[in-house]
């Protein structure tokens, strides 16, 4: 089921017909084209983008101050140097995926205003019947791919998650969604009131307090945050020695790596000294009065969700300066003039954000059919978080929650065109993921394990992802560090692989 408002349009252009159908252009749908030119160069494939450029989430997000909160070293593709500073706004990101489409030729392979709506899977012509609509035009369109490559995220682009507070429509001001933020929008001299202060709201309130008259950011509970300089000093040292970008490119990605790898284990082996560690970074950055009980203390241990990154400690100069105050409370109801707590204190706003998260939205958010017959991926099992049982010719990238996401697209890239290259070479027209015999007692679990990891839209949309098995080969690690010298060893007549 699309969430794609079209125009009506009843007209079906006859098929085209590709080797590899590519879903989204964003960091995901651009790195898997890079890899299918050099890696599949014969084989025919289309990028289709249901916006009107790409970028995805980095063109999606257009509230004031959005940045990334990992490093683009790793946040950037191993194929192409990164060369600014490690956090990057999205303009420069944005800036960044239009070389690699321009350096690359891929500008005549992404169709935008491409909307998919279904597919459907023919067993005897082995292939997938792409639904498509073109959002400008509401033109119905019709692809014929042997296999289809799922870049399209994890969340809803067209709304973010707002929960249902009671009294919402008798506030008398506006109330936004950072992931649709409306250009018209004059904070200045307001009351700002931010629901959230998960890293969208650490992006957003140090670049709109100057402006506003006070900004408050209200949580339910705290966020777990590290601060830094933008800066990676061995980058800069290197560049004044004119080493190639390529190599620095590299040395930093490595550096990087390696500390984020020691910095996980150190969260799991004594999460109680990171965590003290933590919260003594950011009282040095509010001083001695801050209230860091309640305000600053997470009740969850450390890196159970994304750990927010604030550059530079801007948002504790926000807070400092007296432009923002924390408040650590909930939601009774809103109220003409602002929001009522359940504490009985009440906080007057003229606009209010809720920076409370996204939809999830896995790749069934495509009505996925075989042989006409309707495909619950929720009953399916993932092949190492990338393929699903009885799901033929399909992968999704989807990438990690505790290192950068495109570190996945690239290992993705590299396995999914092993696998095309692998069923030339035999001469099959199908892969399909299934249990193998040991496998098929396996317990099945889900996704994610909620002690491991538990940010609130994966715990809502769990039940529509996909299963996992308690074997390594049956689950989304969500550890690079492993999957970096698993996946190339992944070999393809493992019985978990049918091919015809
Ligand atoms: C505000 C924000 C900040 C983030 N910061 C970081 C960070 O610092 N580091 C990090 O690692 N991760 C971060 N993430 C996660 C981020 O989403 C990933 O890093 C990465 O950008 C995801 O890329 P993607 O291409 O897989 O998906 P997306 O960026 O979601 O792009 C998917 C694309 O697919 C298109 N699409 C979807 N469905 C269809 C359809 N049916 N038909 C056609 N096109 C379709 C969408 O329009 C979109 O353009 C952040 C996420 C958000 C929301």
């Amino acid at each position: 089921m699309s969430m794609i408002d079209v125009p009506a349009h009843e007209e079906t252009a006859p098929p085209e017909t590709f080797d590899v159908m590519i879903v989204g252009a964003g960091l995901s749908g651009v790195g898997a084209a890079w890899h299918l030119t050099r890696q599949c160069p014969d084989r025919s494939f289309v990028v289709l983008e249901a916006q009107e450029s790409f970028g995805g989430t980095w063109l999606t997000h257009r509230f004031p101050g959005i940045r990334s909160d990992s490093d683009l070293y790793t946040l950037g593709y191993r194929f192409k140097p990164w060369t600014g500073a490690p956090i990057a706004t999205a303009a420069e990101i944005r800036r960044y995926m239009g070389e690699v489409i321009a350096e690359n030729g891929l500008e005549a392979r992404i169709r935008y205003r491409h909307a998919i709506l279904a597919a459907d899977w023919s067993p005897e012509a082995k292939h997938w019947t792409v639904e498509a609509v073109r959002t400008d035009t509401g033109q119905r369109l019709r692809f014929a791919v042997n296999f289809l490559w799922m870049c399209q995220g994890y969340y809803r682009h067209d709304a973010g998650y707002t929960p249902d507070w009671d009294g919402m429509a008798a506030f008398k001001g506006r109330i936004v969604h950072p992931q649709t933020w409306p250009d018209d929008l004059d904070y200045r001299g307001k009351r700002v009131l931010v629901i959230g202060s998960g890293a969208t709201a650490a992006t957003l309130v140090p670049a709109i307090a100057p402006d506003c008259d006070h900004v408050t950011i209200l949580q339910r509970s705290p966020t777990f945050y590290r601060t830094g300089r933008n800066a990676i000093p061995i980058a800069d040292e290197l560049r004044q020695l004119q080493i190639k970008e390529e190599w620095i490119h590299e040395i930093v990605r490595q550096k990087i790596l390696y500390e984020q790898a020691a910095f996980t284990r150190r969260c799991l082996a004594e999460p109680d000294a990171v965590k003290a560690d933590m919260l003594a970074d950011v009282r040095a950055h509010l001083g001695p009065e801050a209230e860091i009980d309640p305000h600053f203390t997470p009740r969850y241990r450390p890196w159970r969700q994304r750990i927010a990154f604030v550059p530079n400690g801007d948002l504790f100069a926000a807070i400092r300066s007296g432009k923002t105050t924390v408040v650590t409370d909930e939601i009774e109801r809103f109220t003409e003039t602002g929001l009522l707590l359940k504490s009985g204190k009440a906080l007057a706003a003229d606009i209010i954000v809720t920076a409370t998260g996204f939809h999830l939205s896995g790749p069934g958010a495509i009505a996925l059919s075989i042989g006409g017959k309707p495909l619950d991926m929720a009953e399916t099992v993932t092949y190492r978080g990338m393929m699903f049982t009885g799901v033929p010719n399909f992968a999704w990238i989807f990438g990690y929650f505790r290192a950068s996401w495109t570190l996945r697209v690239d290992l993705v890239g590299d396995f999914v065109c092993r696998l095309l290259n692998h069923m030339r070479e035999v001469g099959a027209r199908e892969v399909t993921p299934a249990l193998r015999e040991e496998d098929r007692d396996m317990p099945l679990l889900p996704w994610t394990d909620p002690e491991d990891f538990n940010p609130g839209y994966l715990m809502r949309g769990l039940h529509l992802l996909p299963k996992r098995g308690d074997k390594p080969d049956w689950q989304h690690s969500q550890d690079y560090w492993a999957e970096k010298d698993q996946f190339p060893a992944i070999d393809f007549t493992d019985p978990a692989f049918r091919f015809s």
